[in-house]
């Protein structure tokens, strides 16, 4: 054996699994049908890869919904308020997606990772970010009386499916894949008790125990144990954990791949060589840094697979370069070294060749899932002198062309960037200052309020942009539609009282593919789907070249909305780390580089926004905080750049020009400094849920900008009254000096309807109102 896979995307070429679940969902589809769709997924996914020549094939990389979840339920892991006599797959949906079948229970903002609603009775279990990406897994809870017991056998049946397929072809072989005890265990949390998660371990391995056991008895030689958390930089009760885990385990029958990706070991690279299982899988790209080592060190006599082409990234691998790579490991490991992707495929689109619109030549930059599968066939054949001569030759070609091409490179971006050290970073005057300025300028009342962008996108404006983008109604018939809508968003903003009006986002289908279709060096797919959670895809957009902004993106509308109304509109830009970070970014310059050439464009377009007469401008960095390194010691090179993109993208105005950020999430504890460091006039964020408390972080780091925590929760349909509004903004008053606090939302407001939205926002003005009144009272009195 020596070609294998971690993992392949479960969503089929065009996200059959995702419609044939949602029908099932509405009961449209029986749960025959819905298995007959996963067995057939699961099927030509083993077809695709047995044609491929992958001789050790992923089993149990499919899921209906999450595959941490599928652990959860193998292990018994069943929350207490969704336990039932016999487990069946409903349970599952239901730990998912809470109890209400219509309802995922996460209709958040861009599907990005909130906590769940714990209203509900049967509420769904919180979802968290897999590592650094953009996929989202089901959080195991630990409660008191948490037994471990092998509950769901769905693993054994897909093992037992997939090993009749061998006898048809006996140069193949299946491989389990299993997320590691420890791992399991790291990412699982407490749920009302103080259990110390480690002393579960024993009890979890005696499962673990059972279950590779069973795996062998059914004929499997090879199970892989996936420990990720291998990557991050763990305490030593950890480090013990893996020493203790793998010991108990070395007594299973069935040969152990302890699979590790997304970066370097860092200080767990010893740990990792000593562990006694049979071989480790190490992500070569991520983990450049330490592959050298690893070679070194890792025991030779075992497996030791590297990862050289990208799981995480849509560009073709540079096989030549690879074999070079792999010389020595070669040389020590022969046989012994296994060729497979950087990580599970899950995380890229699965199929380029469906793609029928891309410019051929960057189509022929690219590679998806089913393309990765033939880089690592490519590579493994040349480390064995099998391979085409013809194949490595056009793949050095393709990859000179690409260090070559115009397409890809823009002289005039690369001058600019030459010279970013001419552009200060700073604002002309200090908030201070600025905030005296800006009082003048606007005149707002105390507790001014706002929203976050987005106003409800009705049915109207998506079939407006649907038969745009199809060519049904002309640019004229278009810009009408929008501006008509942008007419009434004002003139409900009007009878609502709101004091600094947005023009609602109805032009936007989703806040980076605006930006993104507008600016030169993005590409956008037709098919290119990635899991997010569940049935969620999204189809990030592809930044291939160096970015730069042929036209303003913005100007028009903010300019036309302004035009309807006395208020103050405020323009709406998605900031650069959001750009970046739910996009699929060049693999030829830094992270960092690609940052600042959007920062670039979004700075031209906040000075065209200013010269328009657009004085107060937000730009929003939803995902600020998910792009922070896995490793805490690379935190301080990242907010560094990222802080300084947002400033690139705003220094320049004047000082009485108010600049916004938005946040959508709530945990700031540890990146709070760097928040201040952006410098916006305003930030508004997700509070909330959390009944203010999350304003701690603010509070003791006395943040010296101004706040709006957001006063509603926008992913409930529940209308908030006055009452509880007003009570959340005293509390906030407590701690932030009034003049510095806004009245606004949690986040945007485009998954709701107008029923719900315009009686929220009413009782939010009345409670804004209130508190005015009160505080007005308050400074007259003393
Ligand atoms: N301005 C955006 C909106 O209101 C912000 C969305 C977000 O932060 N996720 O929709
Ligand atoms: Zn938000």
């Amino acid at each position: 054996m020596a070609l294998h896979n971690l993992g392949y995307p479960r969503i089929g070429d065009f996200r059959e699994l995702k419609f044939t679940l949602e029908a099932y969902w509405k009961g449209e589809k029986s749960l025959q049908e819905l298995e007959a769709q996963a067995r057939e997924i699961r099927y030509q996914n083993f077809q695709t890869q047995i044609k491929a020549g992958v001789e050790l094939i992923p089993v149990n990389d499919f899921a209906y919904y999450d595959q941490v979840l599928n652990m959860s339920t193998l292990l018994g892991v069943i929350p207490k308020r969704f336990r039932q006599e016999n487990f069946d797959v409903e349970v599952a949906f239901r730990m998912a997606r809470g109890r209400a079948p219509s309802d995922d229970g996460h209709g958040c903002c861009a599907g990005h990772g909130h906590d769940t609603c714990e209203s509900k009775a049967d509420y769904a279990g919180a979802m968290k970010k897999w590592f650094d990406t953009n996929y989202h897994y089901i959080v195991p809870e630990l409660e008191d009386d948490t037994e471990f017991t092998i509950t769901d056998t769905r693993l054994f049946d897909e093992v037992a499916e997939a090993l009749v397929l061998k006898q048809d072809a006996s140069n193949i072989d299946f491989k389990p894949v299993l997320v590691g005890p420890v791992t399991y265990l790291y990412l699982a949390e407490n749920k009302g008790t103080e259990i110390p998660k480690l002393s579960r371990l024993p009890a979890l391995l005696e499962v673990y125990a059972q279950i590779l056991q069973r795996l062998a008895t059914q004929g499997v030689e090879w199970v892989q144990i996936d420990e990720p958390i291998l990557v991050l930089e763990l305490e030593a009760e950890w480090q013990n954990a893996f020493k203790e885990a793998y010991q108990t385990l070395a007594q299973s029958p069935a040969k152990l791949l302890l699979a590790t990706y997304f970066e370097t070991l860092g200080d767990n690279l010893g740990l990792a060589c000593q562990l006694p299982v049979a071989g480790l899988h190490y992500d070569g790209l991520r983990g450049a840094k330490q592959l050298d080592e690893v070679i070194e060190q890792y025991p030779a006599g075992k497996v030791l697979s590297i990862g050289l082409v990208d799981g995480r990234n849509i560009w073709k691998a540079d096989i030549n370069d690879a074999i070079e790579q792999l010389q020595e490991a070669k040389a020590k490991f022969g046989d012994n070294l296994w060729i497979a992707p950087s990580c599970s495929l899950l995380h890229v689109p699965v199929n380029l060749e469906v793609e029928t619109k891309l410019n051929p030549e960057l189509k022929n930059y690219l590679s998806f899932a089913k393309q990765k599968l033939g880089e690592i066939k490519l590579l493994n054949d040349a480390l064995h002198d099998k391979a085409d001569k013809k194949s490595l030759e056009d793949n050095r070609q393709v990859l000179a062309a690409k260090a070559n091409s115009k397409l890809i490179h823009n002289e005039q971006v690369q001058a600019r960037l030459a010279k970013l050290d001419d552009i200060p970073l700073t604002r002309d005057e200090p908030y201070a200052v600025r905030a005296i300025l800006q009082v003048a300028r606007f005149d707002l009342p105390l507790f001014p309020t706002t929203t976050i962008g987005s106003f409800p996108q009705t049915q109207e404006i998506r079939q407006a942009r649907r038969r745009f983008k199809n060519g049904e109604i002309d640019e004229l018939e278009y810009i009408e539609a929008m501006q008509a809508e942008i007419r009434d968003v004002c003139e409900r903003q009007e009878r609502i009282g709101i004091d600094v009006f947005v023009h609602g986002e109805p032009e936007r289908n989703d806040m980076v593919e605006y930006f993104g279709e507008q600016l030169d060096g993005y590409a956008f797919t037709q098919f290119g789907w990635v899991q997010s959670y569940g049935s969620r895809c999204v189809k990030p957009p592809i930044i291939f070249g160096d970015v730069s902004r042929p036209l303003p993106m913005t100007v028009n509308w903010s300019t036309y909305a302004q035009s309807q109304t006395d208020k103050i509109m405020k323009g709406m830009l998605t900031g650069a780390v959001t750009m970046l970070q739910w996009s699929f970014v060049r693999n030829d310059q830094t992270r960092e580089t690609t940052c600042n050439q959007i920062a670039l464009a979004l700075r031209d377009e906040v000075l065209d926004l200013e010269a328009a007469g657009i004085h107060m401008i937000q730009i929003d960095e939803a995902a600020l905080r998910e792009g922070l390194p896995l490793k805490k010691s690379d935190w301080d090179d990242y907010l560094y750049w990222a802080v300084n993109s947002f400033r690139l993208t705003t220094s320049g105005v004047q000082n009485d020009t108010q600049i916004h950020t938005h946040m959508c999430y709530s945990e700031f504890n540890d990146i709070i400094q760097a928040v201040a460091k952006m410098d916006a006039d305003v930030i508004t964020i997700e509070t909330s849920k959390s009944q203010m408390k999350l304003l701690d972080a603010f509070v003791d780091f006395q943040y010296p900008n101004e706040i709006g925590p957001g006063v509603y929760d926008i992913h409930s349909p529940n209308i908030p009254t006055v009452e509880q509004m007003v009570d959340l903004i005293q509390k906030a008053a407590k701690n932030i000096p009034v003049e510095r606090l806004w009245v606004n939302p949690d986040c945007g407001l485009k998954t709701r309807g107008w029923k719900e939205t315009e009686p929220a926002l009413v009782n939010m003005v009345e409670a804004a109102k209130i508190l005015k009144k009160q505080f007005e009272e308050k400074i007259q009195s003393a």
